[in-house]
This record gives C-alpha cells, sequence and structure tokens, in this order.
C-alpha cells in the first residue's frame, strides 16, 4: 500500500465546518497518512487570514502597541472552531500562552507560525491522530534554506507512526528558533514530508479544481490543465500563478513522487497531476499555461561594439551584487543589454545608484531604465517544436493594443516572457490566453 501526503491551504481550514469536510477526505482513503496544514484563510471576500492577524500582532508588540484587536479576531476564529466542531481541543490555554509569549517579544517567524501550529492541533484532535511539531522535523540552514539533514531527520521520527498531523510553513533554525518559509510556504512543507515517508503521491488540496491554463481571477472558468510537468508549474506559480507555491516542486521532483492538485469542495473533479516532463501521459497544444507578474523595473543598456567588449555583462552584474540585488532576466542583443530587476529590491534609491555606478563602470552610450513593468510568461514544452507560436503570441498582443517592452525566450523554450507596462498585465494575459485556449 502506498503511503499519500496530503496538505490542505488556508480555505479548507478556514472553519469547523470545512475543516471536518477536509477530515473526512483523509478517512477516505486509508493510504492518506500524513496531513500537513496551512493556518486558517479567509472565509469571504474582506475577511483577513489568521496569518495577516500573526504579523500584524508582531508589528504591534514589537513597537511596543497593544495588539488586543487582531488577537482577538484569532481567539475567535480558533474557539469558533472548537466549538462548531462540538471538541474541547485546548485551544483557550494554547492561545493564552501565545498571547504572552507575542506580548514577551517573541520573533516575527515565531508569531507567524503559530497560526499552522494552531490549525495542525485542531485537526490532530478531529481525526484523533498525534500531531507532531514542525520544528522537530523541519529544519532550516544558518541562511535561511532548507537543510539537507530534515530528510533523515523527518523520515526517523514520523516512521514511527502510522498516521500524524503536522503544521506547515515552518521548522526550526540553526539557533533552535522557529523559522519560516516564505509566503504560501506549506506547499513546501508538504512535500518535504511527501519526500522523507517516501509518499507514492502528493495530494495538494485547495479551493479550485486543478492547475489552469491561466489565472481563473483574471479570466473567468479558465480550462484546467489535467497533466503538468514539474519545469512548467515552476515557470507558472513564479510568475504568478500561485495556486502552488513555485519551491514546493524542489522535494519531490528529485524523488519522482507526482503532485495532483485537488479541491477540498469538489473532491470528486479529476484536478491536476504534476509529473515530470518524460513521464507526462498527456499533452496538451503547443502552450501549456500563462501567468503574469506586476511590479519589475528593467535597465536598458545600449554600446557600439558591445558584443566585442570582454568582462561588460560581469561588470554590470557586478555592480548588481555590490548592492545585493539579484536579476530576473538579461535579454541581450549585439549592442544591447537589458536588466530585468523585480521592485523590492529597489527600495530607497538603489536604481539611481545602481545607474550611476553601471554609467562610470561600463561606459554605456545610453541607458534608460524603465520601472512599472509587468512580466506574462506563456509557458508549454510543446513550443520548441511548434512553428509559429512566437508569431501567434506577438500579432495577438498587437492585435489587443498591447506595447511590448521587452521580449525574453528561455534557452529551453520552455516560455516565453514579454515585458508590458503594469496596466496592460491583464489585458495581455488575456490576449494570450485567447489566442490558444479561447
Ligand atoms: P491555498 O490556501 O489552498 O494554499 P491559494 O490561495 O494559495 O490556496 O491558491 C489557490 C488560488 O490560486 C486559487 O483560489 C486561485 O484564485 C489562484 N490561482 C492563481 N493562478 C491560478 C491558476 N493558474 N490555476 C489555479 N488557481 C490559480
Ligand atoms: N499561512 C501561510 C501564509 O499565509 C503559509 C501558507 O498558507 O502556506 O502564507
Ligand atoms: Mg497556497
Amino acid at each position: 500500500m502506498g503511503i499519500k501526503v496530503c496538505k490542505f491551504g488556508g480555505t479548507s481550514m478556514a472553519d469547523g465546518n470545512i475543516i471536518r469536510a477536509a477530515a473526512d477526505i483523509v478517512n477516505a482513503d486509508p493510504e492518506r497518512r500524513f496531513v500537513v496544514v496551512s493556518a486558517p484563510g479567509k472565509r469571504f471576500g474582506g475577511d483577513t487570514k489568521v496569518t495577516d492577524l500573526l504579523y500584524r500582532c508582531h508589528e504591534l508588540a514589537s513597537s511596543g502597541e497593544d495588539f488586543g484587536e487582531p488577537f482577538s479576531k484569532i481567539r475567535a476564529r480558533f474557539e469558533g472552531m472548537e466549538k462548531e466542531l462540538g471538541k474541547e481541543m485546548g485551544m483557550r490555554a494554547a492561545l493564552d500562552g501565545i498571547e504572552a509569549e507575542i506580548g514577551a517579544g517573541a520573533g516575527r517567524d515565531y508569531c507567524a507560525s503559530r497560526g499552522e501550529y494552531l490549525a495542525a492541533r485542531v485537526m490532530a484532535a478531529v481525526l484523533d491522530v498525534p500531531f507532531v511539531d514542525a520544528k522537530d522535523i523541519i529544519l532550516f540552514s544558518a541562511d535561511g534554506t532548507l537543510s539537507e539533514e530534515t530528510y533523515p531527520l523527518a523520515s526517523s521520527v514520523l516512521r514511527k507512526y502510522p498516521r500524524a498531523v503536522i503544521p506547515g510553513f515552518y521548522g526550526r533554525g540553526a539557533d533552535g528558533e522557529i523559522r519560516t518559509f516564505s509566503r504560501g510556504g506549506s506547499d513546501i512543507s508538504g512535500a518535504v514530508v511527501a519526500r522523507a515517508v517516501k509518499a507514492s503521491l502528493y495530494e495538494n488540496w485547495t479551493d479550485v479544481s486543478g492547475f489552469f491554463a491561466c489565472d481563473p481571477r483574471i479570466v473567468p472558468s479558465p480550462e484546467c490543465i489535467r497533466e503538468v510537468s514539474y519545469q512548467e508549474l515552476r515557470e507558472l506559480s513564479y510568475m504568478g500563478a500561485n495556486v502552488l507555491h513555485s519551491e514546493s516542486i524542489f522535494p519531490v521532483r528529485s524523488a519522482g513522487i507526482p503532485i495532483r492538485i485537488c479541491n477540498t469542495f469538489r473532491p470528486a473533479d479529476e484536478g491536476t497531476l504534476i509529473v515530470s516532463a518524460a513521464n507526462r501521459k498527456r499533452r496538451g497544444s503547443a502552450v501549456t499555461g500563462v501567468a503574469g507578474k506586476q511590479d519589475f523595473t528593467v535597465i536598458f543598456l545600449e554600446k557600439s561594439m558591445m558584443n566585442g567588449e570582454v568582462g561588460f555583462a560581469a561588470k554590470v552584474l557586478g555592480v548588481l551584487s555590490r548592492y545585493g540585488v539579484s536579476f530576473e532576466h538579461l535579454p541581450t542583443g549585439i549592442d544591447t543589454l537589458s536588466v530585468v530587476i523585480d521592485n523590492h529590491y529597489l527600495q530607497g534609491g538603489i536604481l539611481e545608484k545602481i545607474v550611476e555606478d553601471i554609467r562610470r563602470e561600463v561606459h554605456p552610450d545610453s541607458v534608460r531604465t524603465h520601472e512599472g513593468i509587468a512580466l506574462v510568461a506563456t509557458v508549454g514544452h510543446g513550443m520548441a517544436n511548434t512553428i509559429g507560436t512566437s508569431a501567434r503570441l506577438f500579432k495577438a498582443l498587437s492585435d489587443a493594443g498591447i506595447n511590448v517592452i521587452m521580449i525574453d525566450q528561455g534557452s529551453s523554450e520552455l516560455n516565453i516572457i514579454v515585458g508590458v507596462d503594469n496596466a496592460d498585465c491583464a489585458g495581455c494575459i488575456r490576449a494570450i490566453y485567447r489566442e490558444f485556449f479561447g
């Protein structure tokens, strides 16, 4: 019998009734032995995720302000669940302890992690299976990345349990303190557990019936992709298709464990299977999906004979690394080089300093910057051997009146990335979707 690891996201943990439905899903299949949960998410539009409330509590507490208001909302959610589920789960004492820790100056990651901690205790009580704390199985290295020591540790601990519930999102740092992954990181925790227990399948339960060819908030009811490769998923999720964290493929890909995206609210739906490109049985059209992300800056450099100047790009990148800035893309021409940077690196006037240093060090003929750019990626293994894909794509954009500011095609021919104005992001995604799926 295989082992399945199930991860339930924030919407699947939002209140007692949904948690009961999630527990029924787990109980329906004896292979579903390990369950990883997120903190409760939004119950309705305008609601606040428990993780956001916890970040707010920490922010207020660390500036000496009263955090009673956001904390009372967290308390109400967990105590409310206890009532809805009709079971005493020790929430009150646990919440009192957490409130005291936040008041006593607990760290930001510790505070943020408590949503997952409490949610896992609730799920463990509902399923009546042991709770295993993520801090005892998931380890981070001193540089904040997942430590490889996690796998032997997690596997030796979890081997003792026929079934267990584990909180997502966090683990223990090299200094012994709680550390979290980046936002949405419970998806990574689920993948780590799946690899540690040598699962045959990692089920990721969420609020949509699979991975769509584009964001359902941009195109209503887009086509569902039945099978997608790990690389395609990574490209699309990194570019904004955030149904699954873009880093969650790494633990499972190396072990060949497939991921299935399933809908907690429609458990009978087929969902999407994520496998290696070689194992992908059902291939769709040339394009698998399209996704976009806003708020990038492009630095355009021009210099005659740039192609013959040894070390030009290295010097430009040297400037970036001095400012601790990494780049997203680096499209080049014979005499041109563009550097695409995520705006979060460029706070506090850093862009001006970078441009000044580039001018001084490589003496370009011209430097231009364009802020407020969105990157839209069209992704699919099939594009490499389908003639005319890019012609169709650019015609669709010109017919829609969208001005393309930058073009980059990955060397694997897995994607074509265009840079457009932030304001054109949704329109660009819609035009590409219409062309290939519409
Ligand atoms: P969870 O709380 O279960 O982790 P998330 O909110 O992180 O769920 O991810 C699910 C959401 O991702 C969906 O509700 C959907 O709005 C959004 N989403 C964005 N792009 C896509 C896509 N290409 N396919 C499916 N969902 C997408
Ligand atoms: N609760 C965390 C967040 O909101 C992690 C997760 O849900 O995956 O980002
Ligand atoms: Mg998520």
